[in-house]
């Protein structure tokens, strides 16, 4: 990013002097005419040569004119590197040209201390002059735009507030049914077992057919309704993050899922080194057994299933892969899975409720972390969650032993 940097400015400057170059060649007789002194004195002659007011004058305008050229680099820095993001940053521009040229008439006034090219330091003034007026017949016309922004910044902070407090009253509703409807469901269960044990030999085939559907419908919905209560929890959980072990993390999870691993002969493949990470241990848990018994189910009929975890350490944060040789997911839907009830397949191709990626991102949120998936060049998925590293400064100076995140 430094070279880029300098590259431009190098660039920048290279373009500066070749037009200035240019000039001088068109026309030869500028230089002399802007360096002519005629008959003036330099201003030491005014200070009558006395050392400590020379010294007071050089040395304030070169601080001045330093200075001045600093704040107009940065300003350029700024709009150089987020110019999408600061409104109104030609005005930032403005500014830096006016700054600038102010720092090049305080490094005159230095020169003509000792040489009297006033001539030149007169055109440095007028530029300086053309760009202060320009920039101040700009910026009028901005004070009302600046106000307009002030306001709709008002307003989506609004917005936003309006919004968190819909969000949450949902979060509420959600966990409330989910929780709520669990009871007559169960009762239902209930009366349809009872029903087919106590009537079993006067039922017709077809009124036994009737009560598995019903059976069968309610598990559906049991599960739906006990994942979406999982959601609700991750929501609204108060959670504290502090450091937690990678490898301890996986393992819960990965014996979380022994029986599926058993069930298919999967290959696990841990590769270390595995870093602690700021999180939270129940969510991290979670988040991983989702992940690794998503990649043990969604593989092929008759495919052994591979599943490789491995951590990566850059700027301070870890990130930790789940890649299997499962059935992969075409690009246009990689963004839409961690909806929820977002499903690729039916529940007779894949059983499941399409929560569990939605879990997986709300609770890699409330960690502060991301979640995304790639594809790798040899097919199947592969699933990444990043977090920051446990001794690493992306998370404070790590001396911080927790935080807590309220829902
Ligand atoms: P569920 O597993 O209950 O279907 P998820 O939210 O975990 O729900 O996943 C949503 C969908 O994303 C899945 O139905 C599946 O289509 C797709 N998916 C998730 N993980 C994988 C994976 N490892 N390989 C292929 N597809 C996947």
């Amino acid at each position: 990013m430094h070279r880029v940097l300098v590259n431009s400015v190098v660039r920048n400057c290279l373009i500066l002097a070749a037009g200035v170059g240019l000039i001088f060649m068109l026309f030869p007789n500028l230089i002399h005419a802007l360096l002519r002194s005629d008959q003036f004195m330099p201003h030491a002659t005014c200070y009558l040569r006395n050392p400590q007011m020379i010294w007071l004058h050089v040395s304030s305008d070169l601080v001045i004119g330093i200075s001045y050229v600093c704040i107009s680099t940065t300003l350029a820095f700024l709009v150089w590197k987020a110019s999408r993001d600061i409104p109104f940053h030609w005005m930032f521009l403005a500014f830096g040209l006016f700054i600038v040229t102010c720092g090049f008439t305080h490094f005159m006034e230095v020169w003509t201390v000792w040489q009297p090219v006033y001539w030149l330091a007169g055109y440095v003034k007028l530029i300086c002059g053309i760009a202060s007026a320009a920039t101040a017949l700009a910026l009028f016309p901005l004070v009302p735009k600046v106000f307009a922004l002030i306001n709709s910044v008002r307003l989506s902070e609004r917005r936003k507030a309006d919004l968190e407090s819909a969000n949450h009253d949902l979060e509420a509703f959600a966990y409330t049914v989910s929780h709520d409807l669990r009871a007559p469901l169960r009762a239902i269960q209930g009366y349809a077992t009872a029903f087919d044990l106590d009537f079993e030999k006067d039922l017709q085939p077809e009124a036994k057919k009737y009560l598995a559907r019903i059976s069968e419908a309610s598990k559906r919905m049991e599960s739906l309704l006990s994942d979406m209560l999982q959601y609700s929890r991750v929501s609204r959980t108060e959670i504290q993050l502090s450091p937690v072990s990678l490898q301890s993390a996986i393992g819960d999870a990965t014996r979380e899922l022994q029986a599926d691993i058993n069930q298919s002969q999967a290959e696990m493949v841990l590769e270390p080194p595995l870093p602690d990470v700021i999180a939270n241990t129940m969510l991290l848990t979670q988040v991983l057994s989702n992940l690794l018994s998503n990649a043990l189910k969604f593989v092929p009929n008759g495919i052994r299933p591979r599943v490789q975890v491995r951590a990566r350490e850059h700027d301070g944060f870890v990130r930790v892969s789940v890649t299997d040789n499962g059935i992969g997911i075409p690009p246009e839907y990689r963004e839409k899975i961690f909806g929820v009830f977002q499903r690729l397949h039916t529940e007779e191709e894949y059983p499941g409720t399409g929560i569990g990626l939605a879990i997986v991102q709300k609770a890699m949120l409330r960690m502060n972390g991301r979640v995304g998936v790639d594809s790798p060049s040899a097919g199947g998925s592969c699933f990444w969650i990043e977090l920051p590293k446990a001794d690493s400064t992306a998370y404070g100076d790590g001396s911080e032993p927790s935080e807590t995140v309220n829902p």
